[in-house]
């Protein structure tokens, strides 16, 4: 399926088909020099740019009005350490190839998201994350990243301005290519099961440590959770077979809930009846390498809101949310995804100095779900909640600064990296403030 929007004659959208753009011009560098000609000319031009990956954010991060820099040809390892595992890729890989890839090194990536459509530099500039007590977001496996600023200056940025930058919403300049720290390549041992929902969250913290990855789907208007209990191990593969990954990441995580959702839209009253049923798949227990279980395809479009809060307050902000959606008869398709990170250092990571759990609801795409995000993010940010840079939200920088300490040393970087606001949008202005 082909999942990676590109800008045509009609212009461009994302993936959910909530942001679109019709920008002036698109250009397509293959190599660091035609990239860097590319920034030049913009400048001189004064016509503002912006690349995009494979359009999968829910905001406005990659809608460029002026200049679309599509990188889809600039997708290559430049080179590869097996030794150290030093791996450094040209911005605009696929996640999907670079698994592949770093397989055939015998390398892979520590950690990833549930899918793998995104390319490495879209990932990283908006703080992509997957589950782990231990694992930070993705940005923690950067080490170096080269950039081309808004001022057609190519640099390589590492340690402090690395942590400024790297989650930066393309707001630095165009990323050229990014040295990851990858590691060798894993097997991980999964077990999914149901739960019920008050057993997750009373043992939610014990769950977190005593597994590699761990994480939870709460299926709205039911008392139960979907587990899913991923760890490394030295076990051989014992991958699913076609028919069972089928039945389960295509069935029952696409086509039904599709169908509450294709149902639910024309009748929402039969929602919380649906759901009841949905839940009842049984255990799954199989080996597979590790970047084939971390990512499942989708096949049904939806939009999202995730937020990160102190992971102690998991427990306490999920029952709030059940007990919202109860006392406002939402009635809600999409399950709720709950997921840890590790505390780490980089400026705009939503896990920055402290463990985080992330709360992630979804509403299938068409329906409204202005309300219903709201009210979740009204609960989140009673708990210093931090929104996913890449999933909707309603946050400006005046609120934003609080939660983020180093905002503002960000946002000093940015200025002197693209003092002329080439490579701003109206998102990035929202988010970080305009130029200085
Ligand atoms: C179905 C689905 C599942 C998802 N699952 C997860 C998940 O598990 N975990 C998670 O954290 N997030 C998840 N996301 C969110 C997703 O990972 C992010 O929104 C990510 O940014 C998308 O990457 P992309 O390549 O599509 O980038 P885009 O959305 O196209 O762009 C994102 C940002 O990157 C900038 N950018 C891209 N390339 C460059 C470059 N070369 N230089 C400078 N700036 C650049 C763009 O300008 C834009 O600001 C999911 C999204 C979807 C639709």
């Amino acid at each position: 399926m082909k999942q990676k929007p590109t800008a045509g004659p009609d212009g461009w959208s994302n993936w959910a088909g909530n942001q679109t753009a019709s920008p002036f011009l698109v250009e397509r560098p293959i190599d660091e020099s035609q990239l860097i000609d590319v920034v030049v000319r913009s400048l001189h031009a004064k016509r503002q740019i912006r690349a995009i990956g494979s359009g999968h954010s829910f905001t406005a991060a990659a809608v460029a009005d002026q200049t679309l820099i599509d990188l889809s040809g600039y997708n290559r390892i430049v080179a590869a350490d097996k030794m150290t595992g030093l791996v450094t890729v040209q911005s605009g890989m696929a996640l999907s190839q670079l698994n592949d890839e770093l397989d055939q090194l015998g390398l892979a990536m520590p950690n990833l998201g549930d899918i793998v459509y995104q390319t490495i530099s879209g990932a990283l500039s908006t703080g992509t994350h997957g589950t782990g007590a231990t694992l930070g977001g993705l940005a923690t496996q950067v080490r170096e990243m080269r950039i081309v600023s808004g001022t057609g200056e190519l640099t390589t940025l590492t340690g402090d301005d690395l942590a400024l930058a790297i989650i930066g919403l393309g707001a630095f300049g165009i990323v050229s290519t990014i040295t990851l720290q990858c590691v060798p390549s894993f097997n991980l041992h999964v077990v999914n099961e149901p739960m019920k929902l008050s057993a997750a969250l009373g043992q939610f913290e014990e769950l977190a440590d005593t597994n590699d990855h761990f994480e939870f789907y709460w299926v709205p208007h039911t008392k139960w959770a979907l587990t899913k209990k991923n760890n490394r191990t030295d076990r051989p593969l014992t991958p699913r077979s076609k028919v069972s990954a089928f039945a389960n990441d295509y069935l029952f995580e696409n086509v039904a809930f599709g169908a509450i959702t294709k149902i639910g839209k024309r009748r929402p009253s039969l929602i919380p009846r649906l759901a009841t049923a949905a839940p009842s798949s049984g255990r799954t227990e199989f080996v597979d390498k590790s970047f084939e279980v971390f990512a499942s395809p989708r096949f049904v479009k939806f939009v999202e809101q995730e937020y990160a809060i102190p992971r102690a307050a998991v427990p306490e902000a999920l029952r709030s949310i059940t007990e919202m959606v109860d006392k406002k008869g939402y009635q809600i398709s999409f399950p709720v995804e709950v997921r840890v990170t590790a505390a780490d250092d980089v400026a705009l990571s939503t896990a920055y100095g402290r463990p985080s759990g992330y709360i992630a609801v979804h509403m299938v795409k068409g329906s409204d779900h202005t309300a219903y995000f709201k009210d979740v993010e009204d609960i989140l940010r009673t708990y210093d909640g931090r929104p996913h840079w890449g999933k909707l939200h309603t946050r400006t920088y005046e609120d934003l600064a609080p939660t983020y300490k180093r905002l503002d040393d960000v946002r000093a970087l940015r200025n002197q990296m693209d003092p002329n606001g080439l490579c701003s949008n109206a998102y990035v202005n929202r988010v970080f403030g305009p130029v200085q």
